[in-house]
């Protein structure tokens, strides 16, 4: 049976028709061999008692005479004709032999031993058969007996022929078994098959249109039926799938779109607020509009905090943030994230312990924006939660191998805590542990929300330990690869060298620099305030600059003017940016620099700003120092 298992259909219907046929056959013709033996046996007794009832009537007058030779005379006259009689024999009523018979004649006389019949005795051995016949006197008492013993080759013979002849019609019989199965197993296996077909079809091929025609009415036929009504569904909810994703991605391109929109729109005024409080910070002002414009500058800052984490969200749920892997040094994101809290904590008089073990390496790879961003996150919390006691931003060595670290990072307070009731919700969107947490913290229910997913983003897990009024523990773990310090040297110079990484050189811009040297810009933007703070700060800067208010005037202008670099905004109307970066770079042969400035926060906007030809990019809104550095490095100023 185990060796059907991986046969086919066609074999196991085949199969099963052969048995039950083979079966039957042998049980019909074991049957018909036992009534052979049995009614061919009979006979054979009967025949010989018949015999032995004639001779003992043919002698009822020898006997009485005692004439043995006449008696013998008349056995060999009975018998001599049948050769299958090997012997007889007469006995007389006193139970001695009267006369012998055997065959062939000439054989040595069988002298058989007196058995005392009923009337007829039988007896089968495996050679012969022997009967004992009693022939009664006319008062019905014993007169003689008689005794024939007969071969049983005939027996056997015609067992052996009739078995024969079965086996022949047996093997006959088998074959054309064997032709109607093969025939009457394509009633089974062939729907089967073709069910069997069209299921690989489908799964090859993902088509669910197939069908498999049948006017069957039995199992079968339903099983088709069934089958054919499964996919029929399939395909309809495959159909209502694709339409789905089909609106899915359209609604995410539409909310891409949307987010490009609202990023720009809502950047490039922030952009106006935040310059122009620069600018005014660097005007003289008395104390009380210092004041009043710092505060301008931190709701300012808090507004983009805000948006960027709704941007970051968005770009997490759309699956548009990427993971970048550059080099992380541990040390100055730590100092910075320290240093940018530093006012507040000393305001609350907290305690700030740094726990950094020794086996966690100063230098990896990874991405050090998101690992900021998650500390910051972190950090900011427990000062925020925390009124006294203290804060400790720990960083372990969890595991490492030849090319990976995995690290731990965890920040510790002694602050209001979390009830278990709250614990895992604060990881959700917009959720706070408690309702009064605005009003008395400030802040939106989205910071852990997006650490979480960002520390997922990279591998990682983000977990809490806290105790309501004792404190909490935020710890993250993830996994680093480890730098290969030559192979970073060598990357670095060739990035440096092929102007990859200006940012890098301008760290290292010495920071007593001179004053330009009437250096000609051309500020293609469309916003009114934004070319206001820009010109402002230009000329601050004792720049030359021109304006064009759109793409199209740039690229006429710089058909007539004679400029050392262009800031480029990238939307604006009639032309935008990109194209005419392009138009620029097809009619000017001179390599002049060209740097983006785009309140577009979307993945891929700076690859979009070099692949149209410009050299640089910069993020509104953005800071002052930002700006000044780019121009110094473009312009080869020191
Ligand atoms: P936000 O801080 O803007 O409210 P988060 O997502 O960063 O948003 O935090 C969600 C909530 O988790 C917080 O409102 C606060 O209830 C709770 N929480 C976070 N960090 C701490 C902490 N260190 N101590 C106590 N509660 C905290």
């Amino acid at each position: 049976m185990a060796i059907l298992k991986n046969q086919s259909i066609r074999t196991k219907v085949i199969f099963v028709i052969m048995t039950v046929s083979s079966i039957a056959l042998l049980l019909a013709f074991t049957a018909s061999v036992i009534y052979e033996i049995f009614s061919h046996q009979n006979k054979m007794v009967e025949n010989l008692i018949d015999k032995a009832e004639v001779i003992g009537n043919n002698n009822v007058i020898t006997i009485a005479n005692n004439y043995p030779e006449s008696a013998e005379l008349n056995l060999r006259e009975i018998l001599g004709s049948d050769r299958q009689i090997l012997a007889a024999c007469i006995f007389d009523s006193a139970n001695q032999i009267f006369a012998t018979y055997s065959y062939p004649q000439n054989s040595k006389p069988i002298k058989p031993v007196y058995r005392e019949p009923t009337i007829s005795d039988i007896n089968f051995s495996e050679n012969y058969l022997e009967v004992y016949y009693l022939q009664p006197n006319e008062t019905g008492g014993k007169f003689a007996t008689i005794y024939l013993r007969s071969t049983i080759n005939s027996f056997y013979e015609r067992l052996y022929q009739y078995g024969l002849v079965l086996l022949v019609i047996f093997i006959a019989m088998l074959f054309v078994t064997y032709l109607l199965a093969l025939n009457l197993q394509r009633i089974i296996s062939e729907p089967i098959l073709s069910l069997a077909e069209t299921t690989r079809k489908i799964s090859e091929e993902k088509d669910y249109s197939f069908r498999i025609d049948s006017d069957r009415k039995d199992e079968i036929g339903t099983l088709i039926n069934n089958f054919d009504e499964m996919l029929s569904q399939i395909e309809q909810q495959n159909m209502a799938l694709v339409l789905a994703k089909e609106q899915a991605e359209q609604s995410a391109k539409a909310k891409e779109q949307f987010l490009a929109n609202m990023s720009h729109e809502i950047r490039t005024p922030m952009n106006g607020v935040f310059g122009m409080v620069e600018l005014l910070l660097d005007t003289s002002l008395d104390n009380e509009q210092k004041r009043y414009l710092s505060s301008i500058k931190s709701s300012a800052d808090h507004l983009l905090v805000i948006i960027n984490d709704i941007l970051d969200l968005a770009k997490i749920e759309s699956g548009k943030l990427d993971i970048e892997e550059s080099l992380i040094e541990l040390e100055p994101i730590i100092e910075g994230i320290l240093g940018s809290l530093r006012v507040r904590t000393s305001q609350k008089n907290l305690e700030i312990k740094k726990i950094i073990s020794p086996e966690v390496p100063a230098k990896f790879l990874g991405d050090s924006v998101r690992l900021k961003q998650v500390l910051l996150n972190l950090y900011s919390n427990a000062v925020k939660f925390t009124e006294s006691g203290s804060i400790t931003l720990g960083i372990e060595l969890l595991e490492e191998d030849s090319q990976h670290i995995e690290l731990q990072f965890y920040v510790k307070d002694t602050g209001i805590g979390i009830s278990a009731d709250k614990i895992d919700d604060i990881f959700s969107m917009f959720t706070q542990a408690s309702s009064d947490t605005t009003r008395k913290y400030g802040g939106t229910g989205l910071g852990l929300a997006i650490s979480k997913q960002l520390v997922e983003l990279q591998g990682g897990r983000l977990y809490v330990k806290s105790k309501i009024g004792e404190g909490s523990t935020f710890a993250f773990q993830i996994p680093y690869r480890k730098v290969d310090a030559a192979k970073r040297a060598t990357q670095l110079r060739k990035k440096v060298s092929t102007g990859q990484i200006p940012n890098i050189l301008q760290q290292h811009i010495d920071a007593a620099r001179q004053p330009s040297i009437n250096n000609r810009i051309l500020l293609a933007e469309d916003n009114e305030i934004n070319q206001m703070l820009v010109l402002t700060m230009l000329k601050k800067w004792n720049y030359k600059v021109d304006v064009a208010n759109n793409g199209a005037e740039a690229v006429s202008k710089m058909a007539t003017g004679n400029y050392d670099l262009i800031l480029m905004d990238v939307h604006m109307p009639e032309m935008d940016g990109y194209q005419a970066t392009r138009e620029i770079r097809d009619k000017h042969t001179a390599d002049i620099p060209i740097i983006a400035m785009t309140a577009s926060a979307l993945k891929g906007e700076s690859d979009r700003c070099l692949a149209a030809g410009m050299d640089d990019y910069i993020a509104k809104p953005f800071e002052k120092e930002v700006l000044r550095k780019k121009l110094m490095y473009y312009l080869g100023e020191k």
